[in-house]
This record gives structure tokens, C-alpha cells and sequence, in this order.
């Protein structure tokens, strides 16, 4: 298995994880482009967010719900989700992940 976040699912690589469920978990982004990145991300394979819709519309709420938790336990009165999908897109993990971004302001419309 080469999917890294799989890796870091099936706990072949240490993390450590700000959520877990039995279908959703969140660990800090490596390279964080803001105070607050966190992905959060399914346990089973997705290639993205719209796949992720088709195959468990209940683990795609949950990427939002254990968003909105994270962003409350960091004391977040606002925050940015992004989904990036497609390497034109700038996905670079092709395993569905959530991007939650908070604690600096941030430009509309996103570059
Ligand atoms: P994207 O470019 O939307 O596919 O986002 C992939 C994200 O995964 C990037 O923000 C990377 O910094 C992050 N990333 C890649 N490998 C790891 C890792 N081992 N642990 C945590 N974050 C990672």
C-alpha cells in the first residue's frame, strides 16, 4: 500500500490524532499554512471529496462535523474548509482529506 494517509490511517505511521472515529480521523497538516491546518480525512480510500459523496455520504458529514469540533476546541471564532481535487487543483495526497484552516485572516477569492 502506497497511500500515505492510508499509512497514517492504518497507524503504520506514528500521529497523533486531534479526532478519531471509527470512520474519520485528523491529525495536523506537515507543512501548516496557518496557525491552525488540520486534515481531517476517511479511514477507507477515496481518491476525493465527490468520490467520498458516492461512497460514504455519512464520512463526508464527518469530516465536517469533527471541522466544526476541532475549530471549537482551538477557540476559532471563524475558519476555512477546502477541499482540493485534481492536481490542476493543487491535490497533491489522492486520498480525500480536508483542509481546516484558522487563527490568521484570509483573502477571498482564494489564490
Ligand atoms: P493537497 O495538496 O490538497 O493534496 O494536500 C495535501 C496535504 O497533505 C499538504 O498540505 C501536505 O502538507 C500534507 N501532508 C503530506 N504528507 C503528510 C503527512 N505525512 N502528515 C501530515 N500532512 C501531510
Amino acid at each position: 500500500m502506497t497511500c500515505i494517509f492510508c499509512k497514517i490511517a492504518n497507524k503504520e505511521i506514528p500521529s497523533s490524532f486531534l479526532y478519531e472515529s471509527e470512520k474519520v480521523l485528523a491529525f495536523n497538516d506537515l507543512t501548516p499554512q496557518a496557525p491552525v491546518h488540520v486534515l481531517v480525512i476517511p479511514k477507507a480510500h477515496c481518491e476525493n471529496a465527490g468520490e467520498l459523496a458516492q461512497a460514504d455520504p455519512l464520512a463526508l458529514a464527518e469530516l465536517f462535523t469533527a471541522a466544526m469540533q476541532i475549530a471549537a476546541d482551538r477557540g476559532l471564532d471563524g475558519y476555512r474548509t477546502a477541499f482540493n481535487t485534481g492536481a490542476s487543483a493543487g491535490q497533491s495526497v489522492f486520498h480525500a482529506h480536508l483542509h481546516l484552516l484558522g487563527g490568521r485572516p484570509f483573502a477571498w477569492p482564494p489564490g
